[in-house]
């Protein structure tokens, strides 16, 4: 086996002793980022061009001749450009989290990662998970096609306020109220999901989002009876239940797959993060949409190195 395909073996079911096998050093990482980062060739990371050349006294590092100052040509690590460039952490150590992060169910927290890693203070472990998680929020994304749910969900705030409201769906009205904050979902049956936080539940933010979501050439959008989803009908072929009266399915309108991936979240959030403050729920949500998305993609591990 080519050393370079012996370092895009998968890791999804690794276990800890795997990891140490396949990552027992800071080299093992490297060729590994760089193995997916370039699965092809080496380019400079400012200006794309690909004849560059290996540096012969420091390895994973190259020059670029076409963009560098006069007379000097641009050198680059296999970290410029990533999250991991600038870090007083081992690419080991990183590697490590993401591997905690993407191969527990529920994620694991900042607090977790404190305490297995033996990091030095509570905030290193914070940043690195943070900064995890928007990476993998950078991932592109396709429109929805085919059959989609969308719906929303509270988290957050006042415990008393947790309690399903007289509607059965744990809605307060058209903002998250209460100190609670908003995420607003699509979900492709069998597929993808496109998760955000958003400031309200107004028709224009729904649309908004559902417009960024959602291709207007789907089979058809299921909703619930929420106002913020009436004018969808315009652009899409929408369908509704009405949960307000038990009606939770008719014919192919649903909401369920969607409803799935909220009690995911929600587990996770009450299980392992406990509470997450607003500022960062859109990094948590990041975390959930990237580990539903490759549920099923024995290559987790090397997507969200990519991602990085
Ligand atoms: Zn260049």
């Amino acid at each position: 086996m080519k050393s370079k395909d012996k370092a895009l073996l998968q890791v999804h079911q690794m276990t800890i002793k795997q990891f140490e096998a396949q990552f027992p050093d800071e080299d093992a990482c490297k060729a590994y980022l760089t193995a997916n980062r370039w699965p092809d060739v080496v380019n400079c990371p400012r200006c794309g061009n690909v004849k560059v050349t290996e540096l012969s006294t420091r390895a994973f590092h190259w020059q670029c001749y076409e963009c560098g100052t006069e007379g000097a040509s641009y050198r680059f690590s296999v970290l410029v450009g990533t999250i991991f460039e600038n870090t007083n952490k081992p690419l080991r150590d990183w590697f490590r989290v993401m591997h905690m992060m993407l191969t527990s169910k529920k994620g694991i927290s900042a607090l977790q990662v404190y305490r297995v890693m033996g990091f030095g203070s509570y905030n290193t472990a914070l940043l690195m998970c943070n900064k995890i998680r928007t990476a993998l929020g950078n991932v592109e994304f396709k429109r929805l096609v085919g059959y989609v749910e969308v719906d929303e969900t509270y988290v957050g705030g006042k415990a008393k306020n947790k309690h399903r409201g007289p509607g059965g769906r744990g809605d307060f009205g058209g903002t998250g109220g209460h100190g609670k904050s908003v995420i607003v979902g699509a979900v492709k049956r069998k597929g993808n999901v496109i998760a955000r936080v958003v400031a309200n539940t107004s028709k224009e933010t729904l649309n908004a989002f559902v417009r960024m979501a959602v291709s207007t050439k789907v089979s058809l959008v299921s909703t619930d009876e929420h106002k913020g989803y009436t004018d969808l009908r315009h652009a899409y072929p929408h369908g509704f239940v009405r949960h307000g009266v038990g009606q939770y399915v008719h014919g192919a309108i649903h909401t369920n797959t969607i409803e799935g991936f909220w009690s995911i979240v929600k587990r996770g959030i009450v299980g392992t993060f406990h509470k997450v403050s607003a500022k960062y729920l859109p990094l948590y949500v990041n975390e959930f949409e990237f580990r539903y998305n490759n549920r099923k993609n024995a290559d987790i591990f090397g997507a969200a190195i990519r991602a990085c």
